[in-house]
Order: C-alpha cells, then structure tokens, then sequence
C-alpha cells in the first residue's frame, strides 16, 4: 500500500495544532473587488459623516449659549448695577451739597435766577449747565428754601451716555466682544454713543433675545436697574455677527475634524483591506485544510522539533484509538507506545513527493491497549518539525501473514506423504519381483494411506475457500443426533490402538437438531480426530450429547496435551497451530478447528474450549434442536 507524502500547506493553524504555513500558501487577490471597497467604504463613511455634521452643530450650538451664558454672567455679577447705583447717588449728593452751597443760596436770595443746572459725570465731578437737560439722563433736583420759602432750585444731572457706560464696563470688567448699554425708552447707550433701538426692544429681559440697533443686531440680556431709574436697563450685548462667526468657525471646525477623521480612518481602511483580505483569505484556507484533515482518511500528525505533537487529525485518532486531547502538546515518546523504534525506522522526506517510492513508506507495529495494529508510515520534514501520514495495514499484514502460514504449512503437510509415495512406488518398481507378497501388500497400502491424506489435505483447502468465499452449501433440516454420535464413535474406534478408549454418553430421549447432518459428522469427526492426534499415550476419549435450553451440546473430552489458556481462542483461526514446526511430530494444515468453528457458525450454532494443559481439552459445540420432546422415564 503506497502513502503519499502529505501536503504540508493543507495543514490547519489551530491555536493548539500550530503549524507555521508553508511558502506555497497560495496569494490572495492583492485587494477586494475595486467596486465593492469603494460601496463598503461608502457605506461605512456616510453615517461617520453625518455623525460628524450633527457633532460641528452641537458645537455652534454650544458656542451660541456659552455667548448668552457670558453675556447674562456679566449681569448677575452686578458690578456694573452697583456702579450704577453709586453713581446716581453721588449725583444726589452733588444736588444736596450744592443746594446748601452759601453761594447758590446767596444766588437764590439775590433772585438772579430762580434755577440753577449742574452736569454730573459719572465720578460724581459736577459742571454747570446752561443749556437744555437732556432726555437720556437721571436728574435729581433739591429746592432751595429760605425762610418757609422755596428760593429756588439746584439741578444736578447724570447723563445716560457714552461716559456713563465706560464707567460701568471698568466697574463690570468688561472687555472684549461683550458691551454694556443701557437701554432707555427705545435708545441704546453704548461706549461708543447712542444709538436708536430699530427692534426687539420690547424682548429685552433677563433671557437672550435678538435686538437690532444703529442697523447692526446683537444678543442681549438685560436687568433692570430699581424703580429710581425708571424704564432704564442695563444691557450686556455681543454683536450677533461676531457670535455667528464664533458658532460656525466653531461648527466647521468640528466639522473639519471629523472629516478629516473619516477621511484618514478610509484611507486607512483602504490601505489595511488588502491584509484585511488576505487574513480572510488565509482563514478561510486554514479552514478548509483543517476540514480537509479531519475527513482525509490518512492519520496525520504533526511533531514539532522539540518532539512534541502538534497535530492529531480524527483519521489518526480513529486508527490508532488515541485521543486528540490527550495526545496534543505532549511529548511523542511519552504518548505513542513505541515511538523511539517507530521514529528510528520512518522515512522522513525533505519535501513532499521526495518519497516517491511505494518501498519507503515503512510499515510499523503499533501496540495500543493490548491491540496490535500495523500502520504503513511517511514523513516529511517542515521549518519546524516533521509531519507524518500513516494508513492502517493490519488487515493487509494480518493476510500476509496468513498467506506465508499457508505456503509453509502445505508445503509441510505436503512434503511428507508425497515422500512416502515417491518411496512406496519406487519400491515397487525397481524391486518389484524381489519383495515378499506381504511387503508388497504393506507398500500398496502405505500408498492407499497417503494418498488418502492427500486428499483429505486438498478437501479441507477446497471446504476452507468455499466457508471464505461463503459459496459452501448447507442444509438445515431435522436430524437424529444419537445416531450421529454413535456412527462417529464406532468410526473413530477403528482407527485407535489398545491405549485409547472411545467412550459415549448420550440421555435416554433426545430431540432432534436442526442443521445438516453431513456437516454435522464432519465436525463431530474432526473433533475426535484431534483428541486421538493430541493424546499421543493414548487415554479415555469421551463423546458426549446433552439438550439445555433449545440446543443440543456435543462434547468431545480428552486426556491428552490439553491447550494454554492464552491460545485457546486463537487455534480457532485458520493455519494457527500450537506446534507450528512439527515438533511433536504431530502433523496437521491448522485448518481443522477453523473449518469446525465456520461449519458450526453456518449452522446458527457455537464452538468452544476448555482445557488446562496436561489435564486434557474438552471441545463443545451446540446447534439449536428442531423440536422439543416430552421427556420419558
Ligand atoms: P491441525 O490440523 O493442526 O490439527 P486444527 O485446526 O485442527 O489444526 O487445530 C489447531 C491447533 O489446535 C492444533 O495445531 C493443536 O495445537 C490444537 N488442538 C486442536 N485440538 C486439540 C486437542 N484436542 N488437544 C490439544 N490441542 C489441540
């Protein structure tokens, strides 16, 4: 049986059964189909895009309260309130301080004018004024009073202008995009001046709105300044274009990035398919050569450098009985019986298809729990150890086997009788006319006596071929066994000397027994035969008939050599004999028992042994009976 030596790229890459590949690996294609990666890459961009798209806008949103957050923190602080408040009451203390000035009240007295005006400036510095008070600003007035009269009255007033609020952004620290303004009666005062309110007016309070002023819009909070003010508010704004600005530079940023990272992350993927496809390939083989493994029917195993086994395959575990699990990972030498003989007789090529010979893969025993199994075995050589392959050749051996015993068994059988023919007749021949009628008589008969064991030799190979090619004929039918019995004593009686006794034990009533009765005798004959063979000083030979349980049993006892328990199942199988050389000079083919044990089998019956050695052996064989009989007394 030739092995082929295995491929080493079929082999797996299990975590366990590790196997570096061979450089035969086949290549995969270098990338994926163009138009599917560019679909998949698509696909995977598109909802990466739209994530980025809602974050840049959850960014803008973000910049948009932090602006109105900033712009209401500027008011709840309150320093710019405070500032407010300290400079209208140092312009009520102007009023006062004036209005009890000697020289305003001399003023008043003289009658020159019945009012006088101060301007305030936010520092609580006073001027006079001699033009109109103007609408925007906080006014507070003291009567001058003389004698129960009110001589006249001092002006002091605070304007709600550009001053004002550059007072109150030093006070609130504001600086940057933010303003302060205060707001009355539809007009905004800003650093910068005054301005009219085109919209949104109406909105402003504490929460952000949108106001329009000077034709420029902004984001305002507002807080009111107490009832001595009036409708004036405190305004803290931000130009809306600046914080539009500041969202959307915000946004696209955001935006930008994500991108940016969609971008990189499919140049990436694109970059990294072609390895990504080539470790699917790659798995994708392992997987098949590992399902390729587990149903080849070789055994297979891998054994690394350091002689550990690397690879079991199930062929190998079915052969050999030894499990993957207990065999992986462990040392050959302490899990394979045998395996330092083995290893020493293997063949192992270079590479696979170096063993191209059918004589080199080396057929080895392999003892497994008491099993023999032959195993026909190859390996080949990889970077990081040696893979074998094997196949089961018990079968094959054990006919080998059985073919060398026949030649030498026959040949044996053979050589004897056809010596004592070529005697006999040559005898006769040349010395016919000088040899006594009686001498004659014995050579004829010696002849007679050969041939016959000639020929019964040639029977029993021809009855053998038949029970193996099953082609052998028999009847079942009802037949008397006593009869039987008794027929093959008296026939067996004729051919013993003084020593041997031929004795029958048969019941009264017996039933009859299903079977052919021819073949019947035959095995009964046989039976006797090798008890008068194997009692070489004769003794007591004992057949005997009983009935049990629906079978008849048909025992022949001896008192000769007996039989080993160990060989007692195997003389059984065809050739084998105890005395396979002939030593005790008791001849014999080794088919007899075999042609005993398939007759009997053919017949639905069973065979068996018991002996001790040197006690005797009794041989048994039971058929099962045809009919039941009353039994009689
Ligand atoms: P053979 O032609 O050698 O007798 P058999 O098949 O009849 O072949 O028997 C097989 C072997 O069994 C014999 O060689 C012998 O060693 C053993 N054997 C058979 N019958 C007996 C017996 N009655 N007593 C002892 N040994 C026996």
């Amino acid at each position: 049986m030739k092995l082929q030596a295995p491929v080493t790229s079929a082999l797996p890459l299990r975590a366990r059964n590790r196997v570096e590949s061979s450089s035969r690996e086949p290549e995969p294609e270098a990338r994926p189909g163009g138009l599917r990666l560019i679909v998949a890459l698509l696909l995977l961009a598109a909802p990466l895009v739209v994530a980025a798209w809602g974050l840049g806008n959850y960014a803008g949103q973000r910049e948009r309260n932090n602006a109105d957050n900033w712009l209401a923190g500027i008011l709840s602080s309150g320093a710019a309130g405070g500032a407010y408040h300290r400079a209208v009451a140092d312009t009520a203390n102007a009023a006062n301080r004036l209005a009890h000035h000697r020289r305003v009240q001399l003023h008043f007295l003289r009658g020159t004018s019945r009012t006088l005006v101060w301007k305030a400036t936010p520092e609580g510095r006073v001027t006079h004024w001699f033009a109109a008070v103007p609408r925007e600003a906080v006014v507070k007035t003291v009567n001058v009073v003389s004698k129960g009269r009110t001589v006249g009255q001092v002006v002091v007033f605070l304007p709600l202008d550009g001053a004002l609020v550059q007072r109150l952004t030093q006070a609130a620290h504001v600086s940057g995009r933010q303003q302060l303004a205060l707001a009355t009666g539809g007009s905004l005062a800003g650093a910068a001046g005054t301005q009219r309110i085109d919209s949104g007016a109406r909105t402003l309070g504490p929460s952000p709105s949108d106001i329009r002023a000077g034709g420029v819009g902004y984001r305002a909070v507002s807080a009111d300044l107490g009832r001595a003010a009036g409708d004036t508010k405190l305004v803290a704004l931000e130009s809306s274009s600046t914080i539009d600005a500041k969202a959307s530079s915000a946004e696209w940023r955001v935006i930008g990035l994500g991108i940016g990272l969609v971008a990189a992350l499919l140049a990436l993927a694109y970059a990294v398919s072609p390895s990504i496809a080539r470790t699917r390939v790659s798995k994708e083989e392992r997987e098949r050569s590992e399902r390729v493994l587990a149903h080849v029917g070789d055994g297979v195993f891998l054994v690394d450098r350091d002689g550990v086994i690397r690879l079991w395959n199930a062929a190998a575990e079915a052969i050999t009985g030894l499990r993957s699990d207990a065999i992986c990972d462990r040392p050959a030498e302490q899990t394979i019986p045998g395996w330092g003989a083995i290893l020493a007789r293997v063949p192992v090529a270079r590479r696979p298809g170096d063993v191209d010979d059918a004589s080199s893969a080396e057929t080895v025993p392999l003892e497994v729990d008491g099993r023999e199994i032959w195993l026909s075995i190859v390996g080949v050589r990889l970077a990081d150890g040696t893979v074998y392959a094997f196949r089961d050749v018990t079968r094959e051996r054990r006919l080998e086997e059985l073919r060398s015993q026949f030649v030498a068994t026959i040949s044996h059988e053979l050589r004897t009788p056809l010596a004592s023919l070529h005697g006999a007749a040559m005898t006769l021949l040349e010395r016919e006319h000088d040899l006594s009628g009686q001498t004659q008589h014995d050579l004829l008969d010696m002849i007679a006596v050969q041939s016959k064991r000639l020929a019964n030799l040639v029977e029993e190979i021809l009855l053998a071929g038949q029970l193996d090619s099953g082609s052998l004929r028999v009847v079942m039918e009802p037949f008397d066994p006593e009869e039987l019995v008794w027929t093959a004593a008296a026939a067996a009686r004729l051919r013993v000397g003084d020593d041997t006794t031929i004795d029958v034990s048969i019941p009264a009533v017996l039933p009859k027994v299903a079977g052919d009765p021819e073949r019947t005798r035959q095995v009964l004959t046989n039976l006797v035969d090798n008890a008068i063979k194997y009692s070489p000083t004769g003794g007591r030979i004992r057949l005997g008939l009983e009935v049990d349980d629906g079978h008849a049993r048909f025992t022949v006892r001896d008192e000769g050599l007996g039989i080993p328990l160990g060989e007692q199942k195997r003389i059984f199988e065809k050739f084998y004999r105890l005395d396979p050389d002939h030593r005790r000079g008791v001849g014999g083919s080794g088919l007899g028992l075999y042609i005993c044990r398939e007759l009997v089998r053919s017949m639905n019956g069973r065979i068996w042994v018991d002996s001790d050695p040197g006690e005797g052996a009794t041989f048994t064989f039971e058929l099962p009976i045809a009919e039941r009989v009353a039994a009689t007394a």
